[in-house]
């Protein structure tokens, strides 16, 4: 490995390829070191007694304390993933799966796949015996010999630390609901509040009652540890219980691990820029010049803004009269190649200063070791969703306070930092920043969230017991668009074969405009860098198919039947443009809103009739974003009861 002295007392840092076998002997030691420094180090006996007598543990902790890396790892020094069980712990992001996964496997010297391993959507390296018996039903007795005879020699190796998209974890319910696999569940990233954290904490919180022996561990860089707790401890029918010894006892522990952060000084603008981009690069270059070494973080909205902030910063730096030249400009967002990962996580050679232009993924997820500088721009993209128009947005909008604070925390990891809050002045922070977000089921379309839920036998949706409860108009939205569609039947249960064919499907296809910029970016960064990766996809959807009974049939050239199909999962999108409008403003069917094609799109200057959106984006104006020409006769065709039900007739 690739050996660095830091220059704050000696730390030595390992870079974080793969370790190859050779490699393990040099750098252990120091691994081992390192990780004994990590502040959560002092609590491991602590969370162990917790995790063992307590069927909750909240753990709150400053991000980089080593909560994520760690206790996977004392649980599993501890015997937790003995007797083939497994510990999982969920995080909201792909990317941040992978980074850990690969992270845990070098400390512990294994190679990921092995004794760590990750899942994420698409993607299944854990280790092989039981990936392959989860096909023991398609490939039969052939595979069960192989399974018997070489299982006996694979022991050893099999997966006991798992890493997994809290999404992937809820569609292992639909083959397990019990979870009965792992030993230790560790919801990380707890205070992000994503929809499929929430739905899983609610979930788990059901599974708790069946399984005594089942452990979780509620983590995170923020949270009200006092409202996560009394929603676990909350449970109908065990007041009888109280002052009874329970072992594992029911009301949640919670831990707080000190952290360990430096002081960072904020700065603001005086006045509110307006050229974003611009005054992103801007402030890089000032650093740059002005400052002493040390990493520099900017935060943006997305893969667009970051792009366009490099291709910039790469061309100011270069006819740049000042000394610009120790710059290395690195982007980080979902769904970078494994490669470019690896470039943001490896130190930064001595003279030069590394740039990560990231998203707000290295907010709390990712640790980067040498950051001293974090430029925030205090925005984020964001999901809003309108159940009266049935429009879901993704807007960039001010992020809460809260991470804000822990954004500029990144910057004193090593040493005392600076943080540049360079879009709006200290006045605007102070009185029109929200302290804390809204969790995203309060604000998102509920369709993939309700599916799920019904596939897995939860049929008073409107009583489940969330975490937050979302809209009820949100939830009778759902539930509309999903009886139009023919997943659901008169008594709101899922149809068959349609809605649980559907509910096996890992796509969103049948929402409207569930598609989150990340997973956009992912699936565009698919096709244009890993022609493979769609091979792969296309083979893990034709097995599913085959599976729930769906036959295969190619649509030779004919584009309108593939037209259609979009129009019959999309229908809820469709827009029209007024006749004589030479604005390019087509209006949505439903709830009649002003839209336009969005400038990217091959249909930007076409301006067919008809057109059906995948999702909306909000700048200046409302763009629709992967567009397709339609036949307005299709929507008839493919969704009659939804445009009766809603009395529109707009189809002349
Ligand atoms: P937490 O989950 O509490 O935010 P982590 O467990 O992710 O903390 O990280 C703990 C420490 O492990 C970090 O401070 C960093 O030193 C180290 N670390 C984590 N991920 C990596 C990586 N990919 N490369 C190098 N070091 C890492
Ligand atoms: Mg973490």
């Amino acid at each position: 490995p690739r050996l660095l002295d830091d220059e704050e007392g000696g730390v030595v840092f390992l870079s974080s390829s793969l370790s190859s076998a050779s490699s393990i002997g040099y750098g252990y030691a120091s691994i081992e070191k390192q990780r004994q420094r990590l502040p959560v180090y002092k609590y491991r006996t602590a969370i162990l007694y917790l995790v063992e007598t307590h069927a909750t543990t909240i753990i709150v902790g400053e991000t980089g304390s080593g909560k994520t890396t760690q206790i996977p790892q004392y649980l599993k020094e501890a015997g937790w993933a003995d007797g083939g069980r497994v510990i999982a712990c969920t995080q909201p992001r792909r990317l941040a799966v992978q980074a850990v996964a690969s992270r845990v496997a070098e400390e512990m010297g294994v190679k990921v796949g092995e004794e760590v391993g990750y899942t994420i959507r698409f993607e299944d390296f854990t280790n092989k015996v039981r990936h392959l018996s989860s096909y023991l039903s398609i490939f039969g007795v052939i595979i069960f010999v192989m399974h018997a005879g070489i299982s006996s020699l694979a022991v050893q190796d099999l997966t006991a630390i798992k890493f997994l998209t809290d999404g992937v974890l809820l569609r292992e319910m639909m083959d397990d609901p019990l979870l009965t696999k792992y030993s230790v569940i560790m919801v990380d990233e707890a205070h992000e509040r994503s929809i499929s954290t929430d739905i899983l904490l609610g979930l788990l919180k059901k599974i708790q009652r069946c399984r005594s022996d089942l452990r979780l561990i509620i983590s995170s860089a923020t949270i009200e540890a006092k409202s996560m707790s009394a929603f676990f401890h909350a449970r109908k029918g065990r007041r009888g219980l109280e002052g009874v010894e329970l072992v594992p006892r029911l009301e949640p522990a919670i831990l707080s691990v000190e952290g360990r952060g430096f002081n960072v000084q904020i700065h603001y603008v005086e006045e509110p820029v307006s050229d974003y981009v611009q005054a992103a690069v801007s402030t890089v270059l000032l650093i740059h010049d002005k400052e002493p070494p040390g990493d520099i973080l900017v935060f943006l909205t997305g893969q667009d803004d970051i792009d366009a902030t490099i291709q910039l910063l790469t061309e100011e730096a270069r006819t740049s009269k000042k000394n610009s030249s120790g710059l290395i400009i690195l982007p980080l967002y979902s769904g970078l190649s494994r490669a470019e990962q690896e470039q943001v996580f490896s130190p930064t050679p001595r003279g030069k200063r590394k740039v990560v232009i990231s998203t707000n993924i290295a907010e709390t997820s990712l640790t980067l070791e040498g950051i001293v500088y974090v430029v925030d721009s205090g925005f984020s993209k964001q999901r809003f969703y309108n159940p009266i128009s049935d429009i879901e947005n993704l807007v960039v909008a001010p992020i809460s306070k809260a991470s804000a604070r822990q954004r500029a925390g990144r910057a004193g990891r090593v040493r005392p930092g600076k943080c540049y809050r360079w879009l709006y002045t200290e006045e605007y922070f102070v009185k029109e920043i929200p302290a804390e977000g809204i969790p995203e089921m309060q604000r998102s379309n509920l369709v993939s969230c309700v599916i799920q839920l019904k596939a897995l036998g939860i049929d008073n949706i409107l009583g489940f017991d969330w975490p937050a409860s979302p809209p009820p108009e949100a939830m009778i939205r759902a539930l509309e668009v999903l009886y139009s569609l023919g997943v659901l039947d008169d008594d709101a249960k899922l149809t068959s074969p349609t809605g649980f064919q559907v509910a096996e499907i890992p796509l969103s296809i049948w929402v409207s405009g569930r598609g989150a910029q990340k997973e956009l970016d992912e699936a565009k960064l698919r096709f244009a860098a890993a022609e493979k990766k769609v091979i792969e996809i296309r083979e893990q959807l034709r097995r599913i198919a085959q599976r729930i009974g769906i036959v295969m049939k190619s649509c030779e050239s004919d584009m309108q039947v593939v037209r259609k199909a979009v129009t019959a999962g999309f229908f809820a999108n469709a827009c029209y443009s007024e006749a004589y409008s030479q604005s390019g403003m087509y209006k949505t069917v439903r709830g009649s809103q002003e839209v336009y094609i969005h400038p990217s799109s091959v249909l930007f200057r076409v301006n067919p009739k008809w057109v059906i959106y995948h999702s909306l984006v909000s700048t200046d104006r409302q763009y629709m974003r992967n567009v397709i020409s339609i036949d307005p006769s299709w929507l008839l065709e493919v969704a009659p009861h939804f445009y009766q039900q809603h009395r529109l007739n707009p189809i002349h």
